[in-house]
């Protein structure tokens, strides 16, 4: 993995700050009061400009199970435990990001779910940073090697009644969903889900490839952390990477970490799919912006080794990961062999597009963007997130 970048967030919630605008490089001078752009405008370029700095979107991060030693998969959680993750992910250029929560016995997750947005609802920081929830299972596969982390004994068919009990939790705030769409009940889910304007992901699962066009039709639109949750050995002719990759219709999540998704398939992924169906997560738990050692992911024990790699301890198989956004965008760059201005869209825009958010540097938006430094070779230098703080 690359060292990690110098990079600092900024809590300024007035300013203005002139640099290249990312990505066609225009001079742009950003002024911002209260957390909103009150203006963007284009100004005259001069050889003496050269070192301000790239103004690009903030990197957004739509699978986040826990950051800087905090597990969210956790009962009873607590404010300033959140703002020790959300701090964390800030300071590795993540704006915002949907914390996920995975498969657990479904009233317990419920529950966690509840007491998460209740802080999050108490706090105009924690609602800045936490732009919605990120629901992975228990509607999953539970079928050895496809459950990956999740606990198989807590998974389920979907049922209309199990919609109704999230819709509460969630409320208006923007959810994704993942789910196994050869789950009984599941098509009918998808296209409730997407009706009240949540996302739906495939993941987690070994659907054939008419319920996976079937699911695109009632609605998914997205494939969760594509190359993993699938078994280490795959039947060569026909698995559910080669099906999902034969879907039109989903983007794809990846995981840039070199590890999850080899370099080679990596490039490959790349190649088949046009950059706006291809966004970068980094699927962090506890470990990720934190020392090696053992952090808990809901009832597992995991260990993180110097490797950043997250498995549980004695076995093979990883458990969510210890990337940090920014980190995860500079492999990338390296894996493609592409400077971070032509990958940077996948971890800013194509997510934030997914959900449906705005991501744009104009008048009305949130402030919310990075000023970027390059080095002398058109690498990541530094990287500072501004984002709005509530008054
Ligand atoms: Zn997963």
């Amino acid at each position: 993995m690359p060292d990690p970048l110098p990079s600092v967030a900024s809590t300024q919630s007035a300013g203005q700050l002139t640099g290249h605008r990312w990505p066609d490089g225009q001079r742009l001078r950003l002024r911002w009061r209260q957390g909103v752009i009150v203006a963007a405008e284009l100004m005259p370029a001069s050889r003496k400009n050269q070192r301000e700095p790239w103004l690009a979107p903030a990197l957004a991060d739509l699978q986040v199970n826990g950051f800087a030693g905090v597990d969210f998969q956790q009962d009873n959680p607590d404010a300033e435990s959140l703002r020790r993750a959300a701090r964390g992910l800030q300071q590795a250029g993540c704006g915002r990001f949907l914390l996920t929560l995975i498969t657990d016995d479904f009233p317990r997750l419920l529950e966690r779910w509840r007491q998460l947005a209740s802080l999050r609802e108490a706090d105009p920081c924690l609602q800045e940073a936490i732009a919605g929830w990120h629901i992975e299972g228990p509607f999953l596969s539970a079928e050895p090697g496809y459950h990956g982390a999740h606990a198989p004994q807590w998974m389920r068919d979907p049922q209309s009644a199990d919609l109704e009990s999230m819709r509460a939790m969630a409320g208006d705030t923007p959810t994704l969903l993942t789910l196994a769409p050869e789950r009984t009940g599941a098509q009918e889910f998808i296209r409730a889900a997407t009706r009240l304007g949540w996302r739906v992901s495939l993941g987690h699962t070994n659907a054939s490839q008419a319920e996976l066009t079937a699911a695109v039709a009632s609605g998914a639109t997205g494939f969760t952390h594509l190359g993993n949750a699938c078994p280490q050995l795959l039947d060569r002719h026909d698995n559910i990477l080669w099906r999902a990759l034969n879907t039109p219709g989903l983007v794809a999540g990846l995981i840039p970490d070199g590890i999850h998704v080899s370099p080679a398939l990596f490039r490959l992924i790349h190649r088949c799919r046009r950059p706006a169906q291809i966004y970068y997560t980094t699927d962090a738990m506890a470990a990720a912006g934190a020392p090696p050692g053992r952090y808990r992911l809901g009832a597992l024990e995991l260990e993180a080794g110097p490797d950043h790699v997250v498995r549980q301890p004695g076995r093979q198989n990883f458990a969510g990961s210890a990337l940090e956004p920014l980190a995860g965008l500079q492999q990338a760059a390296r894996m493609l062999g592409k400077p971070w201005r032509k990958i940077w869209a996948s971890g800013s825009v194509v997510p934030a597009r997914f959900m449906g958010w705005s991501w744009q540097l104009r008048p009305g938006r949130a402030a919310r963007f990075c000023a970027i430094h390059e080095d002398a070779e058109g690498g990541l230098e530094s990287v500072r997130l501004h984002c709005p703080q509530p008054a």
